[in-house]
């Protein structure tokens, strides 16, 4: 019998596993412990606002290959949305100023050249010193490697840091904020282009892949927790879903595709980032006035990034751990107030939900990327998947399927 390979978990580096390894014919079953799929990237239909919603606005990059490829794969490509270049809208809510940043395509950064282009009140030399952050000393916080202060910083570093490492920069790890500006800043406008899900996570990046997993004959069992693990000396020897245990054959091999914390509770001994960081999300259901932008970046407000989709404004606020103990209803109005500010839209506040991810992400300290564990395990049929695993990038969906590839890579070997 052909050895079967158990993915547990069904988030984006689970499901990437699993569509690596079944293109190659391998025999896969998935387990997810909830009822759905997509773990942190999901939609769903929340009663309070009466719509689908997304858990939280994500954005990707065009530079985001393995997100793309995955994409493609699952025949949902053309999903994704974003302008034909590499263009960011921005609002300073303390000086109403409003600019649009627009990245050259090529690699050479003429745009910073452009007084049209770049970020108002700068001019090209300020741009110098963040190319101290492509190869930073290891082990450093973004902090220590450049200033952090000036227009610069306020109004491109800032917002791009915050968003891609989901921390208060300068506490961030330089090595991933690298890892960001290599892979986007500075590989030119092409990889910039933003790209949003304008139908929703689930549709775009989960539905399909469930698809394409179905057609290729891959179950996915739902409500299916693993408990525990049962290990042998160097092996795994079995799952445990409490009340019934699979036994796994010789060949057999397990993907665990878990957050940190599962993880760390499955493996005895495993070193896990344990710090975190929240994301909030407010959502508004609410046309978006016309010209209003995909996305918007705020300065100087609560609002980090406002998203137009259709019938329904929503907003982000990476790093929101400050947020976790306002009250909903509070957090909706001040929400709101910046947001009609921003659009013109009636003060009176639209039908609403708040959705606050309390463990979006690991905290992006050089401390806790350091606590990363690789995908090998010492046991030679187990691999590690997650966005919080060494990927060399912040926890990100590219990161997640980066990860998932990696695993699949190891387990078909
Ligand atoms: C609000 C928010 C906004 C974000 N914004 C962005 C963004 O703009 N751009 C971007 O690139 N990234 C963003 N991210 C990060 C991105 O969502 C994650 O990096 C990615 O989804 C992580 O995927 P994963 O598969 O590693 O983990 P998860 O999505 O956490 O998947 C793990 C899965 O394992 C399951 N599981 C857990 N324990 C068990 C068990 N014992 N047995 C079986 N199953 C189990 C869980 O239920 C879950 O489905 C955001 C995240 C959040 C929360």
């Amino acid at each position: 019998m052909a050895a079967t390979i158990h993915i547990v978990g069904a988030g984006l580096a689970g499901l990437s596993a699993a569509l690596k390894l079944s293109a190659r014919g391998r025999q896969v079953v998935v387990h997810e412990a909830t009822a759905f799929a997509g773990g942190r990237c999901r939609s769903y239909h929340d009663a309070a606002i009466g719509m689908v919603i997304d858990n939280g606005n994500h954005l990707l990059l065009s530079g985001n290959r393995a997100a793309l490829d995955y994409l493609r794969d699952v025949g949902a490509e053309q999903r994704l949305i974003g302008p034909p270049h590499a263009e960011f809208s921005f609002i300073d809510l303390g000086s109403r100023e409003r600019w649009t940043l627009r990245f050259n395509d090529g690699r050479l950064p003429l745009w910073v050249f452009n007084s049209r282009g770049r970020v108002p009140g700068t001019r090209a030399l300020d741009y110098l010193p963040l190319a101290r952050l492509l190869w930073p000393p290891a082990g450093k916080a973004v902090g220590e490697v450049i200033g952090c202060d000036g227009p610069v910083y306020r109004r491109l570093v800032e917002p791009l840091l915050l968003a891609a490492l989901n921390i208060d920069p300068p506490r961030g790890s330089a090595k991933l904020a690298a890892a960001v500006v290599r892979e986007t800043l500075a590989a030119g406008g092409r990889a910039c282009r933003p790209l949003i899900a304008r139908e929703g996570l689930s549709p775009t990046l989960i539905a399909p892949a469930l698809a394409t997993l179905s057609q290729r004959g891959v179950a996915v069992h739902f409500e299916h927790q693993v408990r525990a693990i049962a290990f042998a000396a160097d092996r795994v020897e079995a799952l445990d879903f409490g009340g019934e245990t699979v036994a796994l054959a010789a060949d057999d091999a397990v993907i665990l595709a878990v957050p940190p914390y599962a993880a760390a509770s499955l493996i005895r001994g495993l070193v896990v980032p344990n710090e975190f960081r929240a994301i909030v999300n407010a959502h508004f259901r609410i046309a978006p006035p016309a010209g209003q932008p995909p996305i918007l970046g705020v300065l100087n407000g609560a609002v980090e990034w406002l998203f137009a989709f259709p019938g329904r404004l929503s907003v982000t606020i990476s790093a929101g751990d400050r947020l976790i103990d306002t009250p909903r209803e509070e957090l909706a109005k001040t929400i709101w107030n910046e947001v009609a500010t921003i659009t013109g839209l009636p003060a009176e506040l639209p039908p609403w939900q708040i959705v606050r991810e309390r463990r979006a992400t690991f905290a992006a300290t050089p401390a806790q990327d350091a606590k990363r564990p690789g995908a090998a395990t010492q046991w030679r049929n187990l691999v590690l998947a997650g966005d919080w695993t060494a990927t060399g990038l912040p926890a990100t969906i590219e990161g997640a399927i980066r990860s998932g590839n990696r695993a699949a890579e190891l387990t078909a070997r």
